[in-house]
Order: C-alpha cells, then sequence, then structure tokens
C-alpha cells in the first residue's frame, strides 16, 4: 500500500526501519531525520493525527508538544516545554520534593519505564497504560493514562492515547 509522507508529501519507501515506527509511520525517513528540539520540528508533530509529546533524554523532560496534545493537557506551550512528563500529565508524584521519576512512588510507574527504555533500546512501546494520580482543581482524581513511544533520532516521541478518569 502506497502511502505520502504527511510532511513533505514524497511517497514513503517501507524498509526495514518500519518495525520501530509506530507512531511516525506516515512521515518518510528524510523528514524523521530531521527532527530536533527546535520550532522546525512542529510541522512533523502536527502530522501526527494524535497528541504527542517530543522529549529528551537528558536530563528526561518534554521539549514540545503538538497542539493535539496542549488540547488534551489543557495547557500553554510554556507549560509543557521543559517539563518533566509528570507535570505535563500533572501526576500528583511530580509536585513531591524528589520530583517526577525521582520519588519513591515513581519506581514502578510503567510509562516512565516505557519511555526510559525507548531512550536505552531504541525499541518502541505499544499501548503502555497505567494509573496515575491526576492532580485536578477540585482535588486528586486516578486517571487511566495509556501512551505509545517510539526513539525518534536523540528524542522520544510519546503519544498518548488515553487520559481520562476511570469510570
Ligand atoms: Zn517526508
Amino acid at each position: 500500500m502506497a502511502a505520502n509522507c504527511g510532511v513533505c508529501g514524497k511517497a514513503i519507501v517501507l524498509n526495514g526501519k518500519a518495525a520501530h515506527r509506530n507512531i511516525t509511520c506516515e512521515i518518510c525517513d528524510d523528514c524523521a531525520a530531521q527532527v530536533s528540539g527546535t520550532s522546525g520540528s512542529n510541522v512533523l508533530l502536527e502530522s501526527i493525527d494524535a497528541p504527542v509529546l517530543l522529549m529528551q533524554g537528558n536530563p528526561r523532560q518534554v521539549v514540545t508538544a503538538n497542539k493535539k496534545a496542549l488540547a488534551l493537557f489543557g495547557k500553554k506551550l510554556q507549560e509543557v516545554e521543559n517539563h518533566r512528563g509528570g507535570q505535563v500529565f500533572d501526576c500528583v508524584h511530580s509536585f513531591t520534593e524528589a520530583g517526577c521519576g525521582k520519588d519513591v512512588n515513581c519506581e514502578g510507574c510503567k510509562i516512565k519505564g516505557a519511555i526510559v527504555d525507548t531512550f536505552i533500546t531504541a525499541n518502541p512501546h505499544h499501548g503502555v497504560s497505567t494509573e496515575l494520580s491526576i492532580k485536578k482543581a477540585n482535588g486528586t482524581k486516578t486517571c487511566v493514562v495509556q501512551v505509545s513511544t517510539e526513539k525518534l533520532g536523540d528524542f522520544a516521541l510519546v503519544r498518548v492515547e488515553r487520559y481520562d478518569a476511570e469510570a
């Protein structure tokens, strides 16, 4: 099946790398290779039809996000850029003294585990879900959060597939 790149419009040539591309499967290798922490990545992120965060590895924090992600979290870009993932999700443990990923409660966090593993092994993770305690204006709510991850150059993409209160 032929598909065209969502960024440059060229036909996408399927190759071995495609197996590691579960989020950017509609973006060609050339465009995917150009991802960076600069605004040039916006076209790429906006071409993805889901909320996505672009993360850097060290320190592990969000570099930028697309409009769908900002809408999902109800935040402005400045409230997301250079923040830890948990702060973007409003996870209660990201507001502790140790901070997101370092608090004792973060040890078993599956979202953190998937992102860390993607940075270390470059392997993608599909549909990793967990329950997080989310700080809301009217108190703390347990929310189901589900993400997929993919290594993209020096960065990792995190696609948010669920972020909602437990039924
Ligand atoms: Zn392209």
